[in-house]
Formats: structure tokens, C-alpha cells, sequence
């Protein structure tokens, strides 16, 4: 057999469509159980203010994603100009609501409502975005564990495990500090035992940090900032980055593409996630995961 030259090489295209599918199916599968063994399923209440159009479509691409598992959906739609005490009620009504195990508060909220305030009110069982400054906190922190963690960051990693990817000793480089990705995927990474780097807008030769890694997680959005030449030969690239740019091809006008020049990437790479198709699907995945996990700590007694 002709053995392969470096031009031939092909990453291993990691298809988060599909394991975000096992997993979805891993989950209905559990919903089912608790429904016959405790008369109980899941909740999740998702709450949008206004009728931004990018918002509502992920609104309701997730309120579908709870029906298809079983998750009963409690819909909350409040007018733009909700005031945000009223808004801090509806959360409280949520947080006294038994049968709601996991609140969502679609982001970003008006100007005139203060987020941080807003999600700091959401009961820390219920928190199933991960967000709240005590979760992320005890992430920080050596032998405590977060009630949840991030959809996205822990979609990450799911996608890490799921493809054998082993992360313990490994040099990982995240590209991105974000409270919501970046940060709390790099404290993952240290958590599984990873060599972690965090490369952000003022860090000088980017380039060279992401060279030595065995594991880029790029979360900078950034259109296909890191180049072919910038990967290690067999590292596992997770591109979280999705940027709309300018495509006349297109019907729409724009196509999505990462924060990775996905096929020079390719030819270099061992794994590779695609944009779309690649962590998007798993953010959502893991939105109904944590919910389901927040439901059992309170049904399974
Ligand atoms: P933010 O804009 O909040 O953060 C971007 C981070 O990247 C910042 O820490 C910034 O550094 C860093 N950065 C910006 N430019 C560079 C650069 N040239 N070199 C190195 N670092 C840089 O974005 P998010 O974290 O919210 O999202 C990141 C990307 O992930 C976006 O494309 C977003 O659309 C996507 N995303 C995808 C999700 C999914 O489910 N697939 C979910 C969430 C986000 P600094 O701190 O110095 O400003």
C-alpha cells in the first residue's frame, strides 16, 4: 500500500450533529424512565424579552429540542419593554415553581434590563446555563464541583470524550476568555488534567502558543483567524468561532464559518470539528443534559 504524503492527510471530521443525536437519544430514553418510575418528567422553563429575530430562532430550536426529548417547555414570552423588576418577579415564580427544574433567560436582554442582575436571581438548582458566578466559581476551584456546568464548554469536552480524545497531560491552548466560553473551557481542561494556555486579543504571537498544542479550542470569533500552519500535526481542533461572512453564492447572502481555516486545517489536523455541524449542536445537547441532570437531583431522592 502507497503510503500517504502530508498532501493526502485528512482530518478526522468530528460530526457533532450526530453525537449531539446519541446524546439527545441517551436523554429521551432517560426522560422516558423517570416519567414511568417517578410520574415525573423534567422542566425547563425558557424565557425570552422582545422579539429580536436571532434570539427567537434559538428560543425555539430549543423549546423543540425539549419536546423531542420530553422535556415539558414552560414558555415565557415578555414584551420588550418589560420593566426589570417584573422581569426579577417572573424569575422568582420560576424559582418557587416545582415542576421547572432549569431556567433559561435568552441573552442578550434590552438595554434597560441589567443581565447580571437578572441571572444572579436564578436559583443555583436551576441554573442550567452554568452561568451564575457561584457555579463558575467553584469551577474555578480544586475538589468542589459546580452544580452545572456551561452548555457550551461542556460540549466541548463531550465532543473531546466521545472521539477518544484523551485530555489528561495534554498541552491545550484555548483561543478566547469569555465568561462564557473561553474561561470556563479552559478551566475544564485544567479540571481533566489538561496543560492549559489561554490565548486572548492582547497576547503577542498567538501563533506559537497554538503551535505546541495537542488540543486548540477556538472560541474567539474571529473568521478563520488560525491557519493551517499554526495547527500541530494530529492536534484536535474544537472550533466554537461562528462568524456570518459575506458569500453572494448564497441565497442568504453569508455562510457560517469558524474561528479555524477549516481546510487548511484539515490537511494538518488529526480531529477537527466543522462550523457549522460541530459545537453548535452540542450546546444544545447539553442544555437539555443539564436540565435533566438539575431533575433527577430533585426527583431521584
Ligand atoms: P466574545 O466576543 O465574548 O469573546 C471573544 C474572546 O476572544 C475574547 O476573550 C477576546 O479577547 C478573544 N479574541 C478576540 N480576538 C482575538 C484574536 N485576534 N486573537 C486571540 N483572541 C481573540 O465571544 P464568545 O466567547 O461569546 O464567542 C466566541 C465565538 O464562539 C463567537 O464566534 C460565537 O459566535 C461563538 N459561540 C458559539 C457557540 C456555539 O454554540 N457554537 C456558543 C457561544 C459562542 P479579549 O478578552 O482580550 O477581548
Amino acid at each position: 500500500m502507497a503510503s500517504s504524503s502530508p498532501s493526502d492527510h485528512k482530518a478526522t471530521i468530528i460530526d457533532g450533529k450526530a453525537i449531539a443525536q446519541t446524546i439527545r437519544s441517551e436523554i429521551a430514553a432517560e426522560v422516558r424512565h423517570l416519567s414511568e418510575q417517578y410520574g415525573k418528567v423534567p422542566g425547563l422553563a425558557v424565557v425570552i424579552v422582545g422579539t429580536r429575530k436571532d434570539s427567537q430562532s434559538y428560543v425555539s430550536m430549543k423549546r423543540k429540542a425539549c419536546a423531542e426529548v420530553g422535556i415539558k417547555s414552560f414558555d415565557l414570552d415578555l414584551p420588550e419593554d418589560v420593566s426589570q423588576s417584573d422581569l426579577i418577579c417572573k424569575v422568582h415564580e420560576l424559582n418557587a415553581n416545582p415542576d421547572v427544574h432549569g431556567i433559561l433567560v435568552q441573552l442578550p436582554l434590552p438595554k434597560h434590563i441589567n443581565e447580571e442582575k437578572v441571572l444572579s436571581e436564578i436559583s443555583l438548582e436551576k441554573d442550567v446555563d452554568g452561568f451564575h458566578p457561584l457555579n463558575i466559581g467553584k469551577l474555578a476551584m480544586k475538589g468542589r464541583d459546580s452544580l452545572f456546568l456551561p452548555c457550551t464548554p461542556k460540549g466541548c469536552l463531550e465532543l473531546l470524550s466521545r472521539s477518544g480524545i484523551s485530555v489528561k497531560g495534554k498541552n491545550a491552548v484555548v483561543v478566547g476568555r469569555s465568561n462564557i466560553v473561553g474561561l470556563p473551557v479552559a478551566l475544564l481542561l485544567l479540571k481533566a488534567d489538561a496543560t492549559v494556555t489561554i490565548v486572548h486579543s492582547r497576547s503577542s504571537e498567538p501563533e506559537k502558543a497554538i503551535r505546541e498544542a495537542d488540543i486548540v479550542i477556538a472560541a474567539a470569533g474571529q473568521p478563520m483567524m488560525i491557519k493551517g500552519s499554526w495547527i500541530k500535526p494530529g492536534a484536535a481542533v474544537i472550533d466554537v468561532g461562528t462568524n456570518a461572512v459575506d458569500d453572494r453564492s448564497r441565497k442568504s447572502g453569508y455562510r457560517l464559518v469558524g474561528d479555524v481555516d477549516f481546510h487548511e486545517a484539515c490537511k494538518v489536523a488529526g480531529w477537527i470539528t466543522p462550523v457549522p455541524g460541530g459545537v453548535g449542536p452540542m450546546t444544545v445537547a447539553m442544555l437539555l443534559k443539564n436540565t435533566l441532570e438539575g431533575a433527577k437531583r430533585i426527583i431521584v431522592q
